[in-house]
């Protein structure tokens, strides 16, 4: 991979990278378009991170499709496609790994401790051996863009950092691996997750901004779910990842939910809208 991404620079091409977790669906695919459309090479990896599951996540059952996931990334003009294995990326356990700082302690690193040092470490491992000039990543994962951006501030890697919006199903739910997990009555629950960021959108439009407010008018419509339980409903600001007091336009709402024993994360800037959203196969 290294000598691959070394030859593509040494032709003068740029390159865009997609860092995924593989059993691509249409959210990864559209990264590699939008990767696509800023670099003419596209390289992609796919490895499931031990160092960012905690014990007793779902590393082991993870979704994994090499097969399926070469096809696609093809489909989807990808030219370099890299899965390295867990030896590969971790010959013994790291001992040096990045801080995350305080961003990375609240809200997803609030609730998942170490998860977010596990995704910085592997995005630098990543970056060093690809040295891409663009590196795209999904809002779907909001605060890991925000901390993906500030690491290559603070460290100055020289990699541009572009965040594509989510792609949604037709009823709203964010696309994500995890949602094999969910049975027939979960999946018709899930959508309830991108009804509760849009009941937020629209109190915003009708000119509520206090951020706490917001968060409570979201939280509102999962409380009435009893098979909901929710670990955060927050409004954001989007660079310091913090609690917004007052809301403007480029503040997040975000939430993370268990539904039938599945954990599903969402968001939605709240002067876009879901409108801004992509919706798969439209
Ligand atoms: P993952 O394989 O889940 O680690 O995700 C790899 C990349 O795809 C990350 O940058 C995610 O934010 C992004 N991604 C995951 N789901 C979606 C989605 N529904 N829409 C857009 N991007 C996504």
């Amino acid at each position: 991979m290294r000598a691959a991404c070394a030859g593509v620079r040494a032709g003068g091409e740029r390159l865009a990278f997609v860092p995924t977790m593989g059993f691509l669906h249409e959210g990864h695919l559209h990264l590699a378009r939008v990767a696509r459309a800023r670099a003419p090479r596209v390289a992609m990896s796919i490895f499931v991170n031990p160092l960012q599951f905690a014990p007793g996540e779902d590393y082991e059952r993870y979704p994994r499709d090499a097969a399926r996931d070469r096809a696609l990334a093809a489909s989807a003009g990808v030219d370099l496609l890299w899965s390295p294995t867990r030896d590969a990326m971790y010959p013994e356990p790291p001992k040096v790994t990045v801080s995350p700082g305080p961003m990375g302690d609240v809200f997803e690193g609030a609730v998942r401790p170490g998860h977010f040092a596990g995704v910085l470490t592997v995005v630098l491992k990543l970056f060093e051996v690809a040295r891409p000039d663009v590196a795209v990543f999904g809002r779907k994962d909001v605060q890991q863009a925000a901390l993906v951006r500030r690491m290559v501030a603070d460290l100055g890697l020289g990699v541009e950092i572009v965040v594509a919006p989510t792609v949604r199903e037709a009823d709203g739910l964010a696309l994500s691996s995890r949602n094999v997990y969910l049975d027939a009555a979960a999946r018709g629950r899930a959508a309830l997750l991108s009804r509760a960021l849009a009941a937020g959108v629209e109190r915003f439009r009708r000119g509520e901004r206090g951020g706490a407010a917001l968060a409570a008018a979201a939280r509102a419509v999962l409380d009435g779910e009893p098979a909901i339980a929710t670990d955060y409903v927050a409004c954001i600001e989007p660079d310091a990842f913090r609690d917004a007091a007052v809301a403007t336009g480029a503040c997040v709402l975000a939430l993370a939910a268990h539904v039938g024993g599945t954990r599903l994360i969402d968001n939605v800037v709240l002067g876009e809208g879901l409108e801004a959203d992509v919706r798969a196969g439209g």
